[in-house]
């Protein structure tokens, strides 16, 4: 889960990180007004949303006055924001953050995030951060500094010391980047996140170490542990059909094609997909209803499948052990008969209960394709679709 700049900041700054002063706004003219309660002459407008590379795409912004905080707000409210973070869709933008505008000599770039191949934390960091650091670790990759943080111990003093050595940090400064360090790891560590950045962190003019942006993702299976972290979730900020799914405790990925696919687990997924693709199909979703769905659960899980306009087809493929094919069978046939639909729906059923479910199915009268085998379904969910297309444009040529 992510979360925003503001947040992360607020969360930093209880482990000891230094930030700028800075006050969040809902609308252009709290925006001003925080800026006047702050004080100052120069301030920073940054738009918040779960994405980086806000500066090149216009969402943050350098004001002098009053005036240009409403203008630069009146830009961003509202808008979708587009970043090479974001995917054309953007992020749209609901809240920004006023900062006092901090001049600083130089940027540092600074990460925290799990080595899965070594199972540790891996601090990354670059003598030269800002907005370009992507191009240079693409062009010079040994300039970036990289230490491993042993579990057993956690970060140690004499270890970040090192890496505040290699960065060119002066000596006066030295402390400082020790405490800074050592708080995004506590951080890290404490709240179960799975990336820390800050990027950038400025030796500023009057020689301190500051956090000028910062970003923070968690752990999704730890957030049971850290309330006040799940709190910080916005939805505004998600595909609308995956929050959804995660309001009703279901997994749900949306794809691009046009067959909607109720599974369960998320290997049996990934085979439904597959194989529909060897069919000459396209899958437009997946959903796994998990084990032992009540029939409850996956009627949901249907009207979820159905609420995604690009569906055209759906195929339900269950291989039960926890499950059990009856309940799957219930739950379809109560989705379908509480909610008629116009889609061809092809049901693959097997392992526990199996009978019972394809007799439910049957005694339903519904028009319920059933298939045995998963090629068979997927076959038969393409065919199904392809006719259902062709009667379609027939009706409308008609
Ligand atoms: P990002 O593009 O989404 O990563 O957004 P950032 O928060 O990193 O802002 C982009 C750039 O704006 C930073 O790399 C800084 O160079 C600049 N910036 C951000 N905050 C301040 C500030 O308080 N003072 C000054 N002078 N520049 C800032
Ligand atoms: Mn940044």
């Amino acid at each position: 889960m992510d979360i925003h700049e503001y947040q992360a900041k607020e969360i930093l700054a209880g482990f000891g990180v230094t930030v700028p002063q800075g006050a969040l706004a809902y609308s252009p003219e709290q925006a001003a007004y925080r800026a006047r309660e702050m004080g100052g002459s120069r301030w920073i407008v940054k738009a918040q949303v779960h994405a980086g590379g806000r500066g090149k795409a216009g969402g943050v912004k350098l004001c002098d006055s009053d005036h240009e905080i409403v203008t630069a707000c009146e830009d961003m409210f509202g808008r979708k924001l587009v970043t090479h973070q974001t995917g054309p869709a953007g992020k749209g933008i609901y809240r920004v953050y006023v900062e006092a505008a901090v001049p600083f000599e130089r940027e540092i770039y600074l990460g925290f995030v799990l080595d899965r191949s070594l199972q540790r934390v891996m601090i990354v960091a670059s003598a030269e951060g800002g907005m370009e650091i992507e191009e240079i670790s693409a062009q010079r990759p040994e300039s970036i500094v990289r230490s491993t943080v042993e579990p057993a111990v956690g970060l140690q003093e004499f270890q970040a010391r090192e890496i505040a050595f290699a960065l060119g940090i002066p000596p006066a400064l030295t402390q400082a980047m020790v405490r800074t360090l050592l708080g995004c790891y506590a951080a890290f560590r404490d709240l179960d996140a799975t990336m820390v950045e800050i990027n950038p962190l400025v030796i500023t003019s009057d020689n301190r170490i500051m956090a000028l942006d910062a970003k923070m993702t968690f752990d999704s299976n730890a957030l049971f542990r850290h309330p006040q972290i799940s709190e910080l979730r916005d939805k505004s900020q998600e595909d609308p059909r995956e929050s959804r799914a995660a309001d009703r405790g279901l997994n749900y990925i949306g794809l691009d094609g046009n067959i909607g696919c109720i599974v369960n687990g998320a290997g049996l997924a990934m085979a439904t997909m597959d194989t529909i693709k060897l069919a000459g199909g396209e899958p437009a979703n997946f959903l796994d209803i998990g084990g032992g769905a009540t029939p409850e659960r996956v009627a949901k899980a249907f009207r979820l499948v159905m609420s995604d306009s690009n569906v055209q087809a759906i195929l339900v493929n269950i291989f039960a052990g926890i499950n059990r094919c009856d309940w799957v069978a219930e739950g379809v046939v109560q989705a379908l008969t509480q909610n008629p639909v116009e889609v061809p729906v092809v049901v693959r059923l097997a392992g526990t209960n199996v009978d019972e479910g394809l007799r439910i199915l049957a005694k339903s009268g519904l028009p319920i394709i059933r298939a045995t085998t998963l090629m068979e379904a997927a076959e038969r969910a393409v065919t199904a679709w392809r006719n259902d297309q062709a009667q379609n444009t027939n009706v409308r040529a008609i």
